[in-house]
């Protein structure tokens, strides 16, 4: 699944949505926790950074997740995007985003589409701002990708349920080192099925892609040909069929522009500074930014202590100088013409020093210091 979803956050998003004037960060988004609450799935996709599948068990509780978005909202986050493994085989997704609505956030899902049901629709569809549906090219290629013949022809049809409520959705398009060429069309099927948008996002060498597609990230030629490509497409098509066009990368002039936007200030005033994108994997690890950080920069476990607790611990530790840090080595590369266009936090991970991933992070406070609500005791005891 890819990061998040984000083609309508900010109107003029095309083309060039990774800085967005009053954005809250890089991604052009306002801070946006991105939940995976399972790793099961009904595919078992050869890019799958998650290496989710059919066989996997891995979840966490409801309660659990609703302390966790307790804590995030008051933390200074707006968004909640949940992605997978398939977020439709979560049974409690619906107290899950009816959660993070009560608490003011915006909803998005990214799903394959596969199982958009009338019956699970109707349980999703009153808590839901947007709906993200990945498509990855042609037919040939999104079947080969997903494993399985005729899928790109069933999400299709599925699409009759957002269209009947009226729910706003959008394609997330994988970008590889091999399918640009792809995209005219998945913004052509975009157009004719009501979409809204199309997020171009770069494939991460992570979980089962890094052994089935190693070798397919783009590169910077790669993803400036994307840019390209999508600034043409929303100039061919933008006024016919509204369709937005948003490529998750940066050109080199943007990185030079927006240095104080790419590099914050340490100490930072809050998490949302550091970490405007935050991810929950199903294990329970807290990271900023991306998966690709290497786990001694994560902010820690939900399984061991409330998100609150775990951010106080990890603002003011060497985790998060060290990432500051690895923050400013990449705008200086990128600044000094390394390459066209870049994206941002893959290259922000390659640039993690080997040094770094044996940071020593500081103990937590005693359990008893912890703040620890209600419903995050409720979720250790489902657990147990
Ligand atoms: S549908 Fe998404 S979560 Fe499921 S295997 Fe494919 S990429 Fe992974």
């Amino acid at each position: 699944m890819a990061e998040n979803f984000a083609p309508w956050t900010a109107p003029g998003a095309i083309a060039r949505p990774a800085l967005q004037a009053g954005c809250g960060g890089p991604t052009g988004v306002a801070p946006i926790i991105q939940l995976h609450p399972t790793r099961l799935c009904n595919l078992a996709c050869a890019h799958c950074y998650t290496s989710s599948g059919p066989r996997e068990t891995q979840q966490l509780p409801l309660p659990l997740l609703r302390a966790v978005l307790d804590d995030a909202a008051a933390l200074g986050y707006r968004q909640l995007a949940v992605s997978g493994g398939e977020p439709l085989l979560y049974e409690a997704l619906p107290g899950l985003l009816q959660h993070a609505r009560r608490l003011g956030m915006l909803t998005s899902l990214t799903s394959n589409g596969l199982l958009l049901s009338p019956q699970r629709w109707a349980a999703i569809a009153p808590h839901l701002d947007r709906l993200a549906i990945s498509v990855d090219g042609r037919e040939t290629t999104h079947d080969a990708l997903r494993g399985q013949a005729g899928a790109l022809a069933r999400t299709l049809r599925l699409l009759a349920q957002p269209r009947a409520t009226g729910t706003p959705f959008g394609f997330i398009f994988t970008l590889t080192q091999h399918n640009v060429d792809e995209l005219e069309d998945v913004v052509g099927l975009a157009a004719a099925h009501g979409a809204q948008g199309v997020q171009v996002h770069p494939l991460t060498l992570h979980g089962r892609a890094r052994e089935t597609l190693a070798g397919a990230r783009p590169d910077g030629q790669e993803l400036l040909a994307a840019i390209v490509e999508a600034q043409r497409l929303a100039q061919a098509l933008q006024t016919r069929s509204g369709v937005r066009v948003q490529v998750d990368a940066l050109s080199q002039d943007q990185i030079l522009a927006h240095r104080e936007r790419l590099v914050p200030a340490w100490p930072a005033p809050g998490l949302t500074a550091l970490a405007p994108v935050l991810v929950l994997q199903s294990d329970g690890q807290l990271l900023p930014l991306t998966h690709e950080l290497p786990r001694a920069l994560w902010l820690g476990s939900v399984h061991e202590a409330p998100l609150k607790a775990l951010a106080a611990r990890w603002l003011h530790s060497s985790a998060s100088r060290r990432l500051v840090q690895a923050l400013e080595r990449t705008w200086q590369a990128l600044a000094e013409g390394a390459q066209p266009a870049a994206y941002w936090y893959d290259e922000v991970a390659a640039r993690v020093r080997p040094a770094e991933v044996h940071v020593p992070v500081p103990p937590l406070p005693s359990r008893g210091l912890m703040p620890r609500g209600p419903a995050l005791a409720q979720g250790r005891a489902a657990q147990a």
